[in-house]
């Protein structure tokens, strides 16, 4: 039974005589470990404003990335399978909260920032451009000369310069923690970047949401079977716990008990490697962890496992004939639009030239063909009548 004493104090909204920052640090106190980062810790913001009366720092860059243009876009950008392909498959809206839930799940179990982790979470693909992979590749390769193109380092384009929301400054005005944690995505090579275990473990949390969801999705769509698939390590332990837990099952209700033990065996494994490794650091605050040798990682027997199942999703779904071909339309379409929009700057929509002035017409070009969403990717393919 919940004690009168260890009843939360009153919230600002209910006593507005409480400071502020203090009862947000009091229930950061509370519920973090020493190891998380802290709102009162926070660098701030590049341009200064008053904090809010009742929500900390990196909820309010959650809910600032949460009411962006860009979040909003990508349901209509693919993650691995086209829309075309059927509407039971994730999108990247829905990968995004598959990996914002995981990674709050680990969170809150070790104790770390769930506000800044899902800041982190909802903001990490908000960059993808259309096609996925095969877009940012493309984009890529028509920006070659011009700095080129990843969805990473355009997030922070989009974050800092793009989202015109506020009359105070461009983009979202988003604390230095949660830049820095996308600056790390967009810089992984960079041994030197130390980051905060709440960034680390976005990281964490995106793979296991990618490999549980890509296997069901290609389960579901037929690419692949799930006899094809139980010779590799990890899925063989997820059915086996599956046979013993169900005497017998449909195809379909094997398949969703076998991606939920898919997740459930990644996410229990890495919280108690995690909380174990943790633990015997001991370290004192979020700063000393990030600068030490530990990382937020799978145990080595378990990464080697998903090492496995990715090398299996990469040579039979991710290049997959019927995807091959949808990757190489698409690609052909970019390439042409990039083209089009390169030598007619007139077709950018008016608002857009002033920035075309200002960073120039290709750079503009890849940058508007980067905010569309499939779907409007191929609507303008049509108006602007290539093809
Ligand atoms: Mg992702």
């Amino acid at each position: 039974m919940t004690t009168k004493s260890s009843q939360p104090s009153a919230t600002p909204a209910a006593n507005d005589s409480a400071k502020d920052t203090d009862w947000i640090d009091q229930r950061e106190q509370r519920v973090l470990a020493p190891f998380a980062m802290r709102s009162r810790d926070s660098q701030g913001r590049i341009h200064p404003e008053q904090e809010h009366l009742y929500r900390g720092p990196f909820q309010r860059d959650r809910d600032r990335i949460l009411h962006s243009w860009a979040y909003r876009r990508l349901s209509g950008k693919m993650q691995v399978f086209t829309g075309e392909m059927g509407d039971y498959h994730r999108t990247r809206l829905t990968h995004t909260q598959e990996v914002a839930t995981i990674a709050r799940t680990i969170g809150r179990a070790l104790g770390l920032n769930e506000d800044l982790i899902e800041a982190l979470a909802l903001m990490h693909d908000i960059g993808h451009p259309p096609y996925g992979h095969a877009g940012e590749d493309v984009l890529n390769e028509c920006a070659a000369d011009h700095g080129g193109f990843s969805h990473n380092q355009f997030a922070l384009t989009i974050v800092q310069e793009l989202e015109i929301v506020y009359p105070q400054f461009p983009g979202l005005n988003l604390t230095m923690e949660v830049l820095a944690g996308q600056n790390f995505r967009a810089d992984k090579a960079n041994v030197e970047l130390d980051r905060l275990l709440e960034v680390q473990l976005v990281d964490a949390a995106d793979s296991t949401a990618y490999d549980a969801h890509d296997t069901d999705d290609a389960l579901k769509l037929g690419l692949v079977s799930i006899d094809q698939m139980a010779q590799l390590s990890l899925i063989k332990t997820c059915l086996d716990h599956v046979a013993k837990k169900y005497t017998a099952l449909d195809k379909s209700l094997q398949r969703t008990a076998l991606v939920h033990q898919l997740i459930e065996l990644q996410v229990t494994q890495l919280t108690a490697h995690c909380a174990g490794e943790l633990r015997k650091h001991g370290f004192a605050n979020a700063f000393e962890a990030m600068s030490s040798d530990f990382l937020i990682e799978q145990p080595p027997e378990l990464a080697d496992q998903k090492r496995e199942l990715e090398k299996f999703l990469y040579q039979n779904v991710y290049r997959h004939p019927q995807l091959i071909t949808i990757r190489e339309t698409a690609q052909n379409r970019l390439r042409q639009m990039y083209a089009a929009f390169c030598e007619n700057p007139e077709l950018f929509p008016p608002k857009y030239q002033r920035r075309a002035d200002l960073i120039g017409v290709p750079r503009m070009a890849v940058e508007y063909l980067a905010g569309m969403t499939d779907r409007f990717c191929e609507q303008t393919y049509r108006e602007i009548k290539i093809g």
